[in-house]
């Protein structure tokens, strides 16, 4: 290419002279420097710490993976700052979420009068999200921070939060069937509308609803289409930097200080509370971590059953937060059915996909992930009856007397009677192979976070 071109993806802008030249410049502190064969070496714009996006480390001695299926794997599981700025050295067109200024007045009049019934059990976030042009996360979040008067309340600087939303919303993944934008903004209108359940709302201070739709937006910040375990077994650098430990929700956490910080969004408010605020926003996100799941359902099952909670507390409101965003996070099987199917189908999706990477790679296919042997149905049905039933019924007997918590038993309910009838069309020897499904298997098993039947 002979002309200088600047072009810009996202956050990473860069600049070349010439078709091979691989040079790309963060907007921030980040860079992207040059590897050798074409191995783009990245560093995240403003994570904290620093983290390069290579998806497998590459010393010899950890020969599982042949040196050059790492490759293979590394391009294909590669985070999304990389899959950027490899796609752009290749030439092609980066996928970035439309402008809003692109849409008919009509879209933007439906999604205006979406808005308006944003706090209703029943709301569409796929078709949201068509009608926002896939700006379903930072127009709702505009939406809900001005509704909430958190834009009043901390003075928030309009341009710095829409810089910051508009970070978080392109840092998910497009590519992922299910840990998308769509998901944060999902578990985002599910949170607002627990947090307006009268036993919370009346007790809830602009800090915690702050919080609230905070770690709600940006809980899976990231997210690279594959769980824990494989990130351990693939000796990913993350797993090694913590440790092996909510690997994952830690990267979601230091990757939203990251953009907290580069966008200035905090930057008018006293060092103490803005680093209190991402100390929460921390504690909120580490509880999505599904591995935990039992520990907050027993301490919550305790506080009800001890009617010991006092949210004049803000270490019990804290706890509330997280317990809410948890519901939240795995509340899919509690909407209507036509919405609660297709995330089903999507985080199966996403499921087998690890699956057949898995496959192609000789790793031990994890559980859940075979296509051939796990079906929609089952792995549903065992999510639902060991993951949300038990946390649902807790939440149901906290917000009782709740219209919300009716509706979504009710819809509970149904859904699994659904998912069993379907798993009756399967041929018996079908049901009989997959029959294991319906075993809980809370650690190291097939499902990252909500995701874990
Ligand atoms: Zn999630």
């Amino acid at each position: 290419m002979s002309c200088l071109m600047v072009e810009r993806c996202g956050a990473v802008t860069f600049k070349r002279s010439e078709q091979n030249a691989i040079q790309v410049r963060m907007l921030a502190d980040g860079r992207l420097s040059t590897g050798h064969a074409g191995v783009l070496l990245a560093e995240r714009r403003g994570s904290y710490p620093l983290i390069d996006l290579r998806i497998l480390k590459t010393s010899a001695q950890q020969g599982e993976v042949e040196s050059g299926t790492r490759r293979k794997v590394k391009r294909l599981l590669s985070f999304q700052r990389y899959c950027h700025a490899s796609r752009l050295l290749r030439g092609l067109v980066p996928h970035t979420p439309g402008s809003l200024h692109l849409l008919d007045d009509d879209y933007l009049g439906q999604a205006a009068h979406m808005l308006s019934k944003v706090g209703t059990w029943n709301f569409d976030i796929f078709l949201f999200d068509r009608l926002t042009n896939g700006n379903s996360l930072v127009t709702l979040m505009c939406h809900l921070f001005n509704v909430c008067g958190l834009i009043h309340h901390f003075q928030l600087d309009m341009v710095k939060l829409h810089r910051f939303l508009g970070m978080v919303q392109e840092d998910y993944h497009s590519q992922n069937p299910y840990h998308n934008a769509v998901h944060a903004a999902d578990v985002t209108q599910a949170m607002y509308c627990y947090l307006k359940e009268p036993k919370l709302a009346e007790q809830l201070s602009p800090l915690d609803v702050f919080l609230g739709l905070m770690a709600a937006a940006a809980h899976d910040v990231d997210h690279p289409g594959v769980n824990q375990p494989f990130l351990i077994k693939t000796r990913h650098h993350l797993a090694s930097l913590y440790q092996n430990t909510s690997v994952l929700e830690s990267h979601h956490w230091r990757s939203t200080v990251g953009m907290l910080r580069e966008s200035g969004l905090l930057s008018h408010l006293p060092a103490d509370i803005s680093q209190d605020m991402e100390q929460q926003l921390g504690s909120l996100i580490l509880a999505t971590d599904i591995s935990r799941q039992n520990e907050f359902l027993l301490t919550f099952r305790e506080h009800l059953d001890n009617q010991d909670l006092d949210l004049q507390l803000a270490s019990h409101r804290h706890f509330m937060l997280q317990i809410a965003l948890k519901c939240a996070d795995i509340c899919n099987p509690c909407r209507v059915w036509e919405l609660s199917r297709q995330w089903s189908e999507r985080v199966c999706e996403e499921f087998y996909r690890q699956g057949d990477l898995e496959r192609k790679f000789d790793l031990e296919i994890s559980p859940l992930c075979n296509q051939q042997a796990d079906s929609v149905p089952a792995i549903q049905i065992g999510f639902i009856s060991y993951i949300v039933e038990p946390l649902f019924e807790e939440w149901h007997r906290f917000t009782e007397p709740s219209l919300l918590s009716q509706t979504m038993m009710g819809h509970l309910h149904k859904n699994k009677a659904r998912w069993s009838c379907l798993r009756c069309a399967h041929t018996p020897s079908d049901v009989q192979a997959h029959s294991h499904a319906d075993e809980p298997n809370p650690k190291g098993g097939g499902g990252e976070g909500e995701n874990i039947p």
